[in-house]
């Protein structure tokens, strides 16, 4: 049977534009629907943005830890408008690069919404319909908001990066990645910063001791935790939102950003009319080739709820293209994949942490808990924490976990060691490299900890 296309990818994001580009610059046939903007959640709401946020938001500690150093910083102001529409303007320019990539590789664009109508074809908004040898599913999620009292005067994530002024006072709900990156954005930025998380400890998964080191040092930086705590109602008064917690207590703010996770982008993708069943969250099941139940669809990125991240999403999109175009078969790897909590100050983490690793076998754990250099003349008490989790019987080296200064930049480069298999003693013969702070990785002699 001739198709229109050898492959149509639905979703311009990490996953489906990596996989898209690599399939038709290899002389496939490609067509590619995107209904927002291309780039997808990474480039134009996600990643980026939040990155050019966080590095805005740093200034405030450079300037206050100036004047240890002899400057005198003038009076500082910040301007939200500005930042917004500085950044506004790069994820433009971001947005017109993968635009530009895929065209250049031959991928036909599509600035619609698809459905799926069959195990080879898609129905797209614009009322065209294509056939597909292959069609990939590469939608990505969206925010969960749960159903609250006055659920509709919340905003999510996608809205914070678009607002016209900058809140006074914010309340935050969750205790994962995106609430306490937030956090120290809006801290960092000048807003009045209040987060409730409804567990015991924010980052739940992380190392416990990194979650209580972290949330420590969120709050001496300003941030007005409160754990255990969760939202009962909300309702619009004279000035703000009214804001009543699980402990009868009342807050009023000018914000109030929910962060509390995303679900799997399915709904009204047609996924029922080819037969296609999603899992308890709404994602899409696949098998380690991303293969879903239907042998002519497959599924990448977050949509198949494995690992939420964009490396992964790009990882599996080309996995996706070895296998089934470049007669290679590949398998995404999801095994000790480092990241990074944009925190301030920052996680950078890989592997498992001391609470897993214990649950597996006998361990020794290494720490060091000091007062970076900088910190010292800068006169913050903030101090850095390293982490390394090592296997008793072979050595190896199973987690790391960094907080501080550089920490993603640091854990990046170790991951790399960790997938190589290195032992602690391997750590020990690497010269350190001074002064930084993460020659205490090479330094660290005598465990804290056994067991
Ligand atoms: P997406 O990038 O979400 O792309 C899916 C695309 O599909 C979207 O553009 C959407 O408009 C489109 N679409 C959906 N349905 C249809 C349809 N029916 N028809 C046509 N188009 C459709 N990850 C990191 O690794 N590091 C970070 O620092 C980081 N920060 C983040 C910060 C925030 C605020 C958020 C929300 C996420 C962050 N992530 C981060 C996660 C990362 O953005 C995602 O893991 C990644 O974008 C997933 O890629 P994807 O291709 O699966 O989906
Ligand atoms: P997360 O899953 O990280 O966190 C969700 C948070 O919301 C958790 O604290 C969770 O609590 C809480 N929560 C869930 N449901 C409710 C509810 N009904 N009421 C109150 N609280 C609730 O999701 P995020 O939205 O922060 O981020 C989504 C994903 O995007 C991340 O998991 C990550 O994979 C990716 N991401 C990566 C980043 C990076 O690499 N730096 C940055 C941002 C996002 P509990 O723990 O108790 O379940």
């Amino acid at each position: 049977m001739d198709f229109d296309f050898d492959l149509f990818v639905i979703g311009g994001g990490s996953g489906g534009v990596r996989a898209g580009r690599l399939t038709a610059a290899a002389g496939y046939r490609v067509g590619l629907a995107e209904e927002y903007r291309m780039g997808g959640t990474c480039v134009i709401r996600g990643c980026v943005p939040k990155k050019l946020m966080v590095y805005a938001s740093a200034f405030k500690d450079a300037f206050e830890d100036a004047a240890g150093f002899g400057w005198s910083v003038g009076e500082t102001r910040f301007d939200w408008a500005k930042l917004i529409a500085a950044k506004d303007a790069e994820i433009a320019r971001l947005e017109g690069i993968y635009h530009a990539n895929l065209e250049k590789a031959g991928t036909r664009i599509f600035a619609a919404r698809a459905r799926l109508v069959d195990a080879h074809t898609v129905s797209l908004s614009t009322g065209e319909v294509f056939s597909a040898k292959h069609i990939l599913i590469a939608t990505g999620g969206t925010p969960f908001v749960p159903a609250i009292e006055g659920a509709e005067h919340v905003i999510t994530s996608n809205e914070i990066f678009h607002l016209e002024s900058q809140p006074k006072r914010i309340l935050i709900v969750g205790g994962g990645y995106i609430a306490c990156e937030f956090a120290g954005i809006m801290n960092g930025l000048g807003t009045n910063v209040t987060q409730f998380y409804r567990g015991a400890q924010i980052l739940r998964g992380f190392d416990d001791e990194v979650r209580g080191h972290v949330a420590g040092e969120m709050m001496t930086r300003g941030v007005n935790l409160h754990v255990g705590t969760d939202v009962t109602s909300i309702t619009r008064v004279d000035g703000g939102l009214l804001v009543k917690c699980t402990n009868g207590a009342l807050t009023e703010v000018d914000q109030i950003l929910y962060a509390t996770g995303r679900n799997p982008a399915t709904a009204d993708l047609g996924l029922d009319r080819v037969g296609l069943e999603t899992g308890r969250r709404g994602e899409i099941p696949v098998d380690q080739w991303s293969q879903t139940a239907i042998p002519s669809i497959y599924a990448v990125g977050d949509v198949t709820d494995r690992v939420a991240l964009t490396p992964v999403a790009i990882r599996e999109g080309a996995a996706f293209f070895e296998t089934v175009f470049n007669a290679n078969p590949t398998m995404a790897d999801h095994e000790d994949i480092p990241t990074a909590v944009f925190t301030q100050p920052e996680i950078g983490t890989v592997g498992l942490s001391e609470e897993a690793a214990r649950e597996l076998e006998p361990i020794e754990v290494y720490r060091s808990d000091f007062r970076p250099m900088l910190n010292i003349l800068a006169g913050r008490s903030e101090r850095m924490l390293m982490k390394m989790i090592i296997s008793q019987a072979s050595r190896r080296v199973l987690g790391v976990h960094i907080i501080g200064h550089s920490a993603a930049e640091m854990i990046q480069m170790v991951g790399i060691a960790i997938k190589m298999g290195a032992t602690k003693e391997d750590f020990d013969r690497t010269m350190a490299l001074h002064p930084s702070a993460a020659e205490e990785l090479v330094t660290m002699k005598e465990p804290v900890r056994a067991g």
